[in-house]
């Protein structure tokens, strides 16, 4: 089967998200960690999205590890693009989502691309071009604190003219209730204007679908993952994309095991919950650095018990054992030292049997899986909103599922083995 559609997005959980979005909806899609090598096969997929670290990066190295991944994809011979970032439009007036929408554009020769960050379903929504998070504008929310990129204007229209060197025009939700047709059509008149970039409105998942429908023909598309949902439907009525075909996924068998380097709120509940029936051992990050062993120390604690019934190994502490430690060995330093911790504990687990893990933390999870090697996954089914299980690519495959900080249910590490 032809690859149909080849994703570029800016940060690694973001790329799930989108990779789970589109599996949601019919397509059998493979997450790639970081720009792939050459040689790497193209993995038997309809989707493939390539995990950057970008979102923060300055814009021309941005830029630059995009083109190298969107070349990758068109070498491969996507029939469509797709640039996913964050649906609170994270960027700063420097970028990266205009410049690296700009090379995209350029690099692929179309004439104009849309940008819709919506979300509906986590209260992300877009009317007459101004982002709302719940029910405040984008510039009254949180996110006008972000410590990396303070969103302080809500009118996207004018986030992304700052950022980029083409026209932004806008298709507002008037439009976008009549239907694909009508949002093709202005689509089309806002082009003859000399318009490049074009913001669109969405509230609800169904004129996610009507976008969807009405950017078929488009090279490419960027935007959160909700803009992505309406796009298989378009292989499908093409003829290109089967329906109802799933991806068949390994049956991985071999111990288990949860990492946690998480310290959000949801975490602590679930390492909480997961304590009162299992095996647990604490990291101590004032040992680590110290100088002591620590990894081997978990290693070999963990390794008379595993088996089926996971082992928990966790740093997650509380906000206040969080603040101490960084105060006293910088924030930097004590979550590297950590992560580098956890990456050990993941080889070794892994080299001891362990097939089976569930790590909780988005910097955890990247670390964890370049610690292990792991070039892509499969993306499987959700455990919870967000967060499916993964099968990576290569030998040993290995089952992962990867939980950014505030996702998942109390039981989530427990429970997640039992969707295995
Ligand atoms: P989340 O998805 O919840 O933000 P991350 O893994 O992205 O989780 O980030 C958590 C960061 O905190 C990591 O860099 C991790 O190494 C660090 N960390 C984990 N435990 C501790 C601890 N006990 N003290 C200080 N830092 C910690």
């Amino acid at each position: 089967m032809p690859l149909l559609l080849g994703s570029v997005a800016d940060d690694f959980t973001g790329a799930t998200d989108l990779a789970s979005t589109l599996v949601k909806a019919g397509m059998r899609t493979v997450q790639l960690l970081g720009v792939p090598r050459r040689d790497l096969p193209v993995p038997d997929s309809d989707a493939i999205v390539i995990a950057l670290k970008s979102r923060s990066n300055a814009a021309d190295e941005a830029v630059m590890m995009s083109l190298a991944a969107l070349d990758w994809l068109q070498k491969n011979g996507a029939k469509q693009y797709y640039f996913k970032y964050c649906s609170t439009f994270d960027s700063t007036d420097k970028g990266n989502i205009g410049p690296v929408a700009d090379a995209m554009l350029d690099a692929l020769g179309a004439r104009i691309t849309v940008f819709n960050p919506a979300f509906p379903t986590n209260k992300r929504t877009v009317f007459k071009g101004h982002l709302f998070v719940g029910d405040e504008l984008l510039s009254d929310s949180g996110m006008r604190h972000h410590p990396l990129n303070p969103m302080t204007d809500s009118s996207l229209v004018r986030v992304l003219e700052r950022q980029s060197k083409y026209k932004v025009g806008l298709v507002q939700y008037d439009t976008i209730v009549r239907g694909a047709d009508a949002v093709r059509q202005k689509l089309a008149e806002l082009s003859e204007q000399g318009y490049r970039h074009i913001i669109l409105d969405a509230i609800t998942d169904e004129h996610l679908m009507t976008l969807g429908a009405a950017c078929a023909d488009l090279a490419l598309i960027t935007g959160g993952s909700g803009m992505a949902m309406g796009l298989p439907a378009n292989f499908v009525r093409s003829g290109e994309l089967e329906a109802g075909v799933t991806q068949s996924l390994p049956k991985v068998e071999g111990a288990s095991a949860v990492l946690s380097g998480s310290c959000s709120v949801a975490t602590q509940e679930q390492v909480a919950h997961m304590q009162k029936s299992h095996d647990v051992f604490q990291l101590d990050p004032m040992a680590i650095a110290k100088g002591r062993d620590v990894a081997r120390e978990a290693v070999e604690w963990a390794r008379p018990k595993l088996g089926d019934k996971p082992v928990l190994i966790y740093s997650t502490a509380a906000t206040e054992q969080v603040g101490a430690v960084q105060s006293e060995l910088g924030r930097e330093n004590s979550g590297a030292l950590i992560e580098e911790t956890m990456g050990k504990i993941a080889r070794e687990l892994v080299a001891g049997g362990v097939r089976r893990l569930v790590i909780a933390g988005g910097e955890t999870s990247g670390a964890v899986v370049s610690a292990l090697g792991v070039e892509g996954l499969y993306i499987g089914q959700e455990i919870d909103p967000g967060v499916p299980w993964t099968f990576s690519i290569g030998q040993p495959t290995l089952a992962l599922a990867l939980k950014s900080g505030n996702f998942g249910t109390g039981d989530f590490f427990t429970k997640a083995f039992g969707k295995l």
